[in-house]
Protein backbone atom coordinates (compact mmCIF):
# COMPACT_ATOMS: atom_id res chain seq x y z
CA UNK A 1 0.00 0.00 0.00
CA UNK A 2 1.15 3.29 -1.01
CA UNK A 3 -0.40 6.82 0.06
CA UNK A 4 0.19 9.52 -2.33
CA UNK A 5 -1.49 13.28 -3.02
CA UNK A 6 -3.56 13.08 -6.28
CA UNK A 7 -2.63 16.69 -7.77
CA UNK A 8 -5.09 16.88 -10.52
CA UNK A 9 -7.20 19.24 -8.80
CA UNK A 10 -6.95 21.19 -5.43
CA UNK A 11 -8.72 19.39 -3.74
CA UNK A 12 -5.41 17.27 -3.08
CA UNK A 13 -7.06 13.93 -1.80
CA UNK A 14 -5.11 11.65 -0.08
CA UNK A 15 -4.93 8.35 -1.69
CA UNK A 16 -4.05 5.01 -0.61
CA UNK A 17 -3.07 2.96 -3.47
CA UNK A 18 -2.93 -1.25 -3.43
CA UNK A 19 -0.56 -2.32 -6.76
CA UNK A 20 -1.33 -5.80 -5.52
CA UNK A 21 -5.10 -5.90 -6.10
CA UNK A 22 -5.12 -2.26 -8.24
CA UNK A 23 -7.82 -0.50 -6.20
CA UNK A 24 -7.10 3.05 -4.88
CA UNK A 25 -8.85 4.45 -1.19
CA UNK A 26 -9.18 8.48 -0.46
CA UNK A 27 -10.64 9.91 -4.16
CA UNK A 28 -13.26 12.24 -3.58
CA UNK A 29 -13.65 11.40 -7.72
CA UNK A 30 -13.09 8.46 -9.94
CA UNK A 31 -10.23 10.27 -11.39
CA UNK A 32 -8.39 9.71 -8.79
CA UNK A 33 -8.17 6.30 -9.70
CA UNK A 34 -7.10 6.51 -12.86
CA UNK A 35 -4.28 8.99 -11.22
CA UNK A 36 -3.34 6.39 -8.06
CA UNK A 37 -2.80 3.62 -10.79
CA UNK A 38 -1.06 5.40 -12.96
CA UNK A 39 1.15 7.82 -11.04
CA UNK A 40 2.77 4.34 -9.01
CA UNK A 41 3.25 2.01 -12.72
CA UNK A 42 3.70 4.84 -15.31
CA UNK A 43 3.77 8.62 -13.84
CA UNK A 44 2.91 10.94 -16.34
CA UNK A 45 3.73 15.13 -16.78
CA UNK A 46 2.31 17.60 -18.89
CA UNK A 47 5.34 19.45 -19.53
CA UNK A 48 5.51 23.81 -19.73
CA UNK A 49 8.71 25.53 -20.53
CA UNK A 50 9.94 28.38 -22.29
CA UNK A 51 12.19 28.18 -25.27
CA UNK A 52 14.07 31.19 -26.68
CA UNK A 53 13.15 33.59 -29.39
CA UNK A 54 14.43 36.44 -32.01
CA UNK A 55 12.77 39.10 -32.72
CA UNK A 56 9.98 39.36 -30.97
CA UNK A 57 9.14 41.75 -28.07
CA UNK A 58 10.30 39.22 -25.22
CA UNK A 59 13.37 36.79 -25.38
CA UNK A 60 11.58 33.73 -24.23
CA UNK A 61 8.47 31.87 -26.04
CA UNK A 62 6.35 29.70 -23.85
CA UNK A 63 5.42 26.13 -25.07
CA UNK A 64 3.94 22.94 -23.43
CA UNK A 65 3.53 19.17 -24.45
CA UNK A 66 0.08 19.10 -26.36
CA UNK A 67 -0.23 15.82 -24.26
CA UNK A 68 1.18 14.07 -21.12
CA UNK A 69 4.67 12.89 -21.42
CA UNK A 70 6.42 10.01 -19.50
CA UNK A 71 7.96 11.68 -16.13
CA UNK A 72 11.62 10.07 -17.52
CA UNK A 73 11.35 12.11 -20.43
CA UNK A 74 11.01 15.16 -19.24
CA UNK A 75 14.70 15.75 -18.29
CA UNK A 76 15.75 15.03 -21.58
CA UNK A 77 13.17 16.94 -23.41
CA UNK A 78 13.77 20.30 -21.52
CA UNK A 79 17.76 19.68 -22.75
CA UNK A 80 16.27 19.31 -25.83
CA UNK A 81 14.40 22.90 -25.71
CA UNK A 82 17.29 24.40 -24.87
CA UNK A 83 18.60 23.91 -27.77
CA UNK A 84 15.79 25.47 -29.82
CA UNK A 85 15.80 28.80 -31.35
CA UNK A 86 12.58 30.57 -32.96
CA UNK A 87 12.25 33.73 -34.85
CA UNK A 88 8.86 35.71 -34.61
CA UNK A 89 6.37 35.57 -35.76
CA UNK A 90 4.94 32.48 -33.71
CA UNK A 91 1.42 31.18 -33.49
CA UNK A 92 -0.59 29.86 -30.41
CA UNK A 93 -0.75 26.21 -31.36
CA UNK A 94 2.93 26.26 -33.78
CA UNK A 95 4.70 22.96 -33.22
CA UNK A 96 7.88 22.95 -32.78
CA UNK A 97 8.77 19.08 -31.80
CA UNK A 98 6.29 16.67 -33.93
CA UNK A 99 6.35 13.49 -31.56
CA UNK A 100 8.87 14.31 -29.35
CA UNK A 101 11.19 11.77 -27.94
CA UNK A 102 8.64 9.32 -29.64
CA UNK A 103 6.53 10.00 -26.54
CA UNK A 104 3.25 10.80 -28.77
CA UNK A 105 3.22 14.51 -27.91
CA UNK A 106 4.03 17.53 -29.71
CA UNK A 107 5.67 20.38 -28.28
CA UNK A 108 3.59 23.10 -29.42
CA UNK A 109 3.68 27.20 -28.92
CA UNK A 110 1.79 28.87 -26.37
CA UNK A 111 1.44 32.12 -26.91
CA UNK A 112 0.83 34.48 -29.71
CA UNK A 113 4.28 36.46 -31.00
CA UNK A 114 4.26 39.32 -33.64
CA UNK A 115 7.46 40.41 -35.43
CA UNK A 116 8.73 43.68 -33.79
S1 LIG B 1 -9.41 12.38 -6.51
FE1 LIG B 1 -10.70 13.76 -7.71
S2 LIG B 1 -11.41 15.26 -6.20
FE2 LIG B 1 -9.64 14.25 -5.30
S3 LIG B 1 -7.86 15.55 -5.85
FE3 LIG B 1 -8.05 13.92 -7.41
S4 LIG B 1 -9.27 14.89 -9.04
FE4 LIG B 1 -9.57 16.11 -7.19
Amino acid sequence: MKNIICTLCPKGCHLSVDLENMTVSGNNCPRGVKYGISELTAPMRTLTSTVKIDGAICRRCPVRSSADVPRESVAEIMKLLDTVQLTAPVSLGDVIFENVLGTGADIIVTRNLKAI
